[in-house]
């Protein structure tokens, strides 16, 4: 059963920016839902909107099945944590992550007891009589994330939470953002442009683009099975490969080469899609290239290589690098290839 439903969902702002263009988005109860796509494609207003920040042009918010669409944002009973800090500057660390339980009127010795329990939780405890000036920006954020943690809302909606964090705390606070989801079993919607933040966070990856969902689903689906092209390209780094060419007769062809398809697919154009990674080296690969780039990544590399076929990415592991210019051959684990309509875009 949904807990959280959008419903034709859209905001055209007063400058006539439309930036999200009608969106329906069920979410279940306790599931963490990672609203993702690049800047500008409608992530931040729609986390606004169901915070009650923004007010959406038409459609309806329904929260536990009752309509919050209305609503004050005070009323909706939800947690927010921004990118930035957004701290009480003259409240010591306690205070602030007290103070939302002191605006619900909870009584003094429970406002400390539970705050005690979040600060340490996320490790905060040396630091509760300090001033948000006296921490580094990554203990403010663990501050700003222990306040939207102290109370139990119906929902918690975070935008970027980590985005202005180094590698490490990011790591660090994810690890904990997700502890205490499972945790407490609050229905999250979170949005970031970070596709590894979403991969690894979510129940539910929604991949955004000019203010429309392109495709959702658990994060191997839309790895494994994108709805698009835009999808296919958007998730991975580097994102699928495609290659242009027709279906002919169960095999896939260009110009001098041809692979076996191993599902059934009609006769005509179609754009092949394939990951880096079920790319191979073959000498005896149909598709013949010449390396244009190797980019070492420790635990693998990325050649980059110019073929009949453009530009094509494959990773490789446990192998030595390769020259600029050698000529390699190519094969594909047709498998985990994914056909496109090139007309539509759409996969087939
Ligand atoms: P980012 O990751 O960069 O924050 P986003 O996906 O969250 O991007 P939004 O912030 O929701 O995108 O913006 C969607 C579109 O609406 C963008 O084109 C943005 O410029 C525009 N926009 C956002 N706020 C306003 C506003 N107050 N007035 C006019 N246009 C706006």
């Amino acid at each position: 059963m949904s807990f959280l439903c959008l419903r034709g969902l859209e905001k055209t702002y007063p400058d006539g920016t439309r930036a999200v263009g009608g969106i329906d988005l069920e979410c279940g109860e306790g599931e963490f839902v990672v609203l993702l796509g690049p800047s500008g494609c409608g992530k931040t207003t729609t986390l606004r909107m169901v915070a009650g920040l923004e007010t959406p042009t038409a459609g309806c918010i329904e929260v536990g099945g009752g309509e919050i669409t209305s609503l004050p944002p005070g009323a909706r009973d939800v947690g927010f944590v921004f990118q930035f800090y957004a701290l009480y500057p003259h409240l010591r660390v306690r205070e602030n992550v007290e103070f939302p339980l002191a605006c619900m009127g909870v009584k003094k010795a429970d406002r400390r007891q539970r705050a005690s329990e979040v600060l340490q939780r996320l490790g905060l405890n040396s630091l509760a009589e300090l001033l948000p000036e006296q921490l580094s920006g990554g203990d403010q954020q663990r501050v700003a994330l222990a306040r939207a943690m102290v109370r139990r809302p119906r929902l918690y909606l975070m935008d970027e939470p980590l985005g202005t964090l180094d590698v490490e705390l990011r790591l660090e606070l994810r690890e904990l953002i997700r502890a205490q989801q499972l945790e407490t079993g609050v229905t999250t919607l979170y949005v970031t442009h970070d596709q590894e933040e979403a991969m690894s966070l979510a129940d539910r990856v929604v991949v955004m683009e000019g203010g429309l969902i392109r495709q959702q689903g658990p994060p191997d689906q839309v790895y494994d099975r994108p709805a698009d092209l835009f999808v296919a390209h958007f998730i991975g780094s580097p994102g699928m490969n495609f290659i242009a060419g027709q279906v002919r007769a169960g095999r896939f062809a260009g110009e001098g080469w041809s692979l076996p398809l191993a599902q059934v697919f009609p006769d005509g154009p179609a754009t092949l899609g394939v990951r880096p990674e079920y790319l191979r080296l073959d000498p005896e690969g149909p598709l013949r290239g010449r390396v244009a780039m190797d980019e070492y990544l420790g635990a693998c590399r990325y050649l980059y290589l110019d073929t009949p076929a453009g530009r094509l990415a494959v990773r490789v592991e446990g192998e030595g690098g390769r020259a600029v210019g050698e000529e390699v051959g190519l094969s594909a684990e047709m498998g985990r290839v994914r056909l496109f309509d090139p007309a539509t875009g759409r996969g087939r």
